[in-house]
C-alpha cells in the first residue's frame, strides 16, 4: 500500500459556548431550558430534556431565516461548514460599534470562494452580561462586499451579525443578514475564543444539526490545523 503521510490534526480549540439554561438568547425568542428527563436513581440511565430556540447557543443561519424561499439548514453544501478560515480581527470598536469594508482591509486578500470568514470583535468575553446585547455588528455594505468576494460562510463572537436593539429593531435593519443570507451563504453567531484559531492555515467547522427544515441549528464550533 502506497499513500502520503497522513495529515494530523493539531491545534483543536472550542469556538462554542456552554449550553445551559443561563444562555442569552436574542430578545424574544425562548430561553433555553435543560431539565433532567430520565436518571440513574428512578430509571437506570440519564436522560435529558432539551428546550431551545433554532438559534440558541453558537448556532448557524441558513438562508430561510429571513427568507421563505430561501434554503433550510438541512438543505446546504455542507462545504459551507467547513473549510479555511480567515481570522478578521476588528476589537476595539465601541459598543453598537460599526464594522466597515476599511475594517477588513488587512485580509480583504484571502476573502475567496470557499474561505470561512471570522469577526473576532471580542464581544464574547461580555458572555451573560447586559453589556453583550450592545455588540458591533457588520456594516450591509461591508457584507455585500464580502459576499462580492465570494465568501459565504460569515461569522462573529457576538449575538448577530447586526445591530441588536433590546425591545428595538435596529436603525440599519438587518442589512448584513440580508446580504449573505441573500446569496444563498450562512451566518454563524455566538462563536467564541477566536484568538486561539491557529495561525498559520487554519480550517474551521460549524456543522449544524440536521434539523429538518429550520431556519438555523446549534453548532459545536471547533478550529484546527492539519499538518505538522
Ligand atoms: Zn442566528
Amino acid at each position: 500500500m502506497t499513500g502520503s503521510a497522513a495529515q494530523p490534526v493539531r491545534e483543536v480549540v472550542d469556538l462554542s459556548h456552554p449550553l445551559d439554561d443561563d444562555t442569552p438568547v436574542y430578545p424574544g425568542d425562548p430561553v433555553a431550558r435543560f431539565t433532567p428527563a430520565a436518571t440513574v436513581a428512578a430509571d437506570g440511565y440519564n436522560v435529558l430534556h432539551v428546550r431551545m430556540g433554532s438559534q440558541t447557543g453558537t448556532h448557524v443561519d441558513a438562508p430561510y431565516h429571513f427568507l421563505d424561499d430561501g434554503a433550510r439548514i438541512d438543505e446546504l453544501p455542507l462545504e459551507y461548514f467547513l473549510g479555511p478560515a480567515v481570522v478578521a480581527d476588528v476589537r476595539g470598536k465601541p459598543p453598537h460599534g460599526r464594522i466597515e469594508w476599511a475594517d477588513l482591509q488587512p485580509c480583504a486578500h484571502l476573502l475567496t470562494p470557499g474561505r470561512i470568514l471570522l469577526l473576532r470583535t471580542g464581544w464574547d468575553e461580555h458572555w451573560g452580561t447586559d453589556a453583550y446585547f450592545d455588540h458591533p455588528y457588520l456594516t450591509g455594505d461591508a457584507a455585500a462586499r464580502v459576499v462580492a468576494a465570494g465568501v459565504r460562510t460569515v461569522g462573529l463572537d457576538a449575538l448577530s451579525l447586526d445591530e441588536t436593539i433590546v425591545g428595538g429593531t435596529p436603525a440599519d435593519g438587518f442589512a448584513a443578514h440580508l446580504e449573505v443570507l441573500g446569496a444563498g451563504g450562512v451566518i454563524v453567531e455566538n462563536l467564541r475564543n477566536l484568538g486561539a484559531v491557529p495561525q498559520v492555515d487554519p480550517v474551521v467547522s460549524v456543522l449544524p444539526l440536521r434539523l429538518a427544515g429550520a431556519d438555523g441549528a446549534p453548532v459545536r464550533a471547533v478550529a484546527f490545523g492539519l499538518g505538522r
